[in-house]
């Protein structure tokens, strides 16, 4: 998966702009600008409850085309001149295609990109992160009769393609599996993402020692559980994930569970998390797209109706996308989490 992401050569992300309607796969900011607009505002709430530090770094892990960085400086803007004035960008992108892209679509700002999040400045931090965790390589492991074993990938030369292959582990190095999945029975596929909870222990620890807060938004389950969400897609379309590597995109579903427990353990507070639905209600989406679309030409209505449900949808991303902030042991609750609705089908 790392290989197939991120190889210099041939990596998905690498050679090629994954987005949008023509593109493999399409994201909440690409659907609507109110979602960058929400999280604008929710931005701005934020830095006035920490007391509106006078130099602040926002910061956006795995910005995409810059979509929702554009739509987040332009909701500050509007709202305060202070804060856009206090704060610099800096993004971390990995992917020289849409790097070039995040350049051009930001061009009126002034950004500073990183590999990761080891050389941002020491100052106050908002951290944003929307899809980022999902492209990240998992681990898989399975539950066979002699017990856990890695699964791993082999060229299976009689037939000219890739398989999974389950491995042992030489003794002693078998991981520690979490409880939530001790009944795992033969056949059972537990995912695991150490490169993201990596990043998570790196974002805590910022957060913890001069961060304000970070925000994380994703597909996945809030709580640790056995299954396998490794999912290969293109053209919008599910593919079989061992076939055309390097020009399809591989995600996995996000543990939250696993990323709060990450998080937690470095003495920061986590909240939710709660649905993309229940995030986006709380902050105002209906109204602010009713406002929008009374002033919206006719044609743009249906469009703007259209992208704020599939946002909140129940049987859709609203429900599958969950949220949650990170803030540091003291810090205030931020906006959207005061009331804990998970679950809450409203
Ligand atoms: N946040 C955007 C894009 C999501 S796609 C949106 O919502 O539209 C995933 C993004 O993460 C892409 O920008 C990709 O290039 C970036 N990315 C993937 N792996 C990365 C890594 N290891 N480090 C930094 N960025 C990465």
């Amino acid at each position: 998966m790392q290989i197939a992401l991120s190889d210099p050569e041939y990596g998905y992300y690498q050679t090629r702009d994954p987005l949008g309607v023509h593109g493999d796969f399409i994201t909440s900011p690409e659907i609507s600008q109110i979602f960058g607009e929400i999280i604008g505002l929710w931005c701005v709430v934020t830095w006035q409850n920490a007391g509106r530090p006078g130099n602040i770094i926002l910061v956006e892990l795995g910005p995409g085309r810059g979509t929702l960085m554009v739509d987040i400086l332009e909701t500050i803007k509007k709202v305060s001149q202070e804060f856009i004035n206090a704060l610099k960008v800096h993004l971390i992108e990995t992917s020289p295609v849409l790097k070039k892209q995040q350049n051009e679509i930001l061009k009126d700002y002034e950004i500073t990109w990183h590999k990761d999040l080891e050389t941002i400045p020491w100052e106050p931090a908002l951290i944003i992160a929307n899809e980022f965790f999902d492209a990240l390589p998992t681990e898989q492991y399975v539950m066979t009769e002699s017990g856990w074993q890695q699964r791993h990938i082999t060229v299976d030369k009689k037939h000219n393609n890739l398989s999974f292959i389950n491995i042992p582990f030489a003794k002693q190095q078998s991981p520690i599996f979490p409880n939530q999945i001790s009944n795992a029975k033969i056949g059972s596929i537990f995912e695991r993402n150490a490169i993201g909870e990596g990043i998570m222990k790196s974002m805590a620890k910022r957060i913890r020692d001069n961060g304000i807060a970070s925000l994380i938004i994703d597909y996945g389950h809030t709580q640790t559980r056995l299954g396998e969400t490794l999912q290969a897609v293109k053209s919008h379309k599910y593919r079989n994930p061992l076939t055309d590597i390097g020009e399809i995109d591989l995600t996995s579903h996000v543990d939250f569970e696993a990323l709060a427990a990450t998080s937690e353990s470095l003495d920061t507070r986590v909240h939710g998390p709660t649905t993309q639905r229940d995030f986006f209600r709380t902050l105002g989406i209906e109204q602010r797209t009713k406002v929008l679309a009374a002033k919206a030409e006719g044609g743009q209505v249906p469009l703007l109706l259209e992208g704020s449900r599939r946002l909140i949808a129940k049987d859709g991303m609203g429900a599958l996308f969950k949220v949650m902030a990170i803030t540091p042991k003291k810090g205030k609750t931020p906006a959207g989490f005061e009331l804990n609705l998970l679950g809450n089908q409203s």
